[in-house]
């Protein structure tokens, strides 16, 4: 298999006449900076695979699509992507599944993950984001916010090669956080951090003493402010407590308004 980008101006496999209708109405995103990021789009139903294909390719992006689990497990393993989109509703090997066999292996722990939920989903959504998914569409959703959703998180995600351009070392009390490299270390030992995990702690950490609100942490790591539930930082910073051990108390529970990095002396 490789990458290749839909052709534009031909949408496979639409059969649904609502999206066909949206696809006629789309007020299309202008070509991107061509990128060559390449996105595996993990979708069980054609139309919705395909008009997500569609909208990303347009965008300039490398586009792959599988519509089961094992074929999106063996999509991973041959060609790694650097984004998916996923739909946690699949046949057979769930959504949930995959992502917690893609969080699980060396070579896609740190993939950046958009899940695909329908609003009554709510328990899949929160246990998506559990597993380290790093942000989410519901459905119905706006193939244009998708793209912007698409390009928002690769834009957040740390760069995956070591010793990159700027890199920036952050220390506070016993823990080192090397932005370039991705590398987080309490006490000298590397703890393993999804990318949102990762950028809640350099953002707790850069805003160390202060005060942080939900929404707050929402903006700057999330890049929204109403999308997602602010249970979903409770969350997060429950989970990167626990990774942390007891260099997590550093962070600090402000009741009912939010989170305080307070480094030790
Ligand atoms: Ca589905």
């Amino acid at each position: 298999m490789t990458w290749q980008p839909h052709a534009t101006g031909v949408v496979p496999g639409i059969r649904d006449t609502s999206v066909r209708l949206l696809l006629q109405s789309l007020d299309f995103l202008p070509m991107a900076e061509q990128t060559s990021a390449r996105i595996l789009v993990i979708e069980d139903e054609p139309d919705i695979s395909a008009l997500v294909a569609y909208q990303l390719a347009h965008a300039g992006f490398q586009v792959r699509t599988a519509s089961t689990g094992g074929e999106a497990l063996r999509a991973l393993d041959s060609e790694p992507p650097d984004l998916v989109v996923l739909d946690l509703m699949l046949p057979e090997v769930s959504g949930t599944e995959i992502l917690r066999t893609m969080r699980s292996r060396k070579e896609t722990k740190s993939t950046p993950v958009i899940v695909l939920t329908a609003r009554s989903e709510e328990e899949d959504r929160l246990r998506g984001f559990e597993l380290g998914a790093d942000d989410y569409v519901s459905k119905p959703f706006s193939p244009k916010e998708l793209v912007l959703r698409v390009r928002a998180v690769l834009r957040r995600a740390p760069p995956s090669e070591p010793g990159a351009k700027g890199s920036r070392v952050l220390r506070a009390s016993s823990i080192t956080v090397d932005i370039g490299a991705n590398r987080v270390t309490v006490d000298g030992s590397e703890i393993e951090l999804t990318p949102k995990e990762f950028q809640l702690l350099v953002c707790l950490i850069e805003r160390r003493g202060r005060t942080q609100s939900r929404s707050a942490l929402l903006e700057a790591v999330w890049d929204t402010t109403a999308a997602i539930e602010t249970r979903t930082v409770d969350m997060h910073v429950g989970r990167l407590r626990t990774k942390l051990g007891p260099a997590g108390d550093m962070i600090e529970t402000v009741r009912g308004f939010g989170y305080r990095f307070h480094p030790e002396e």
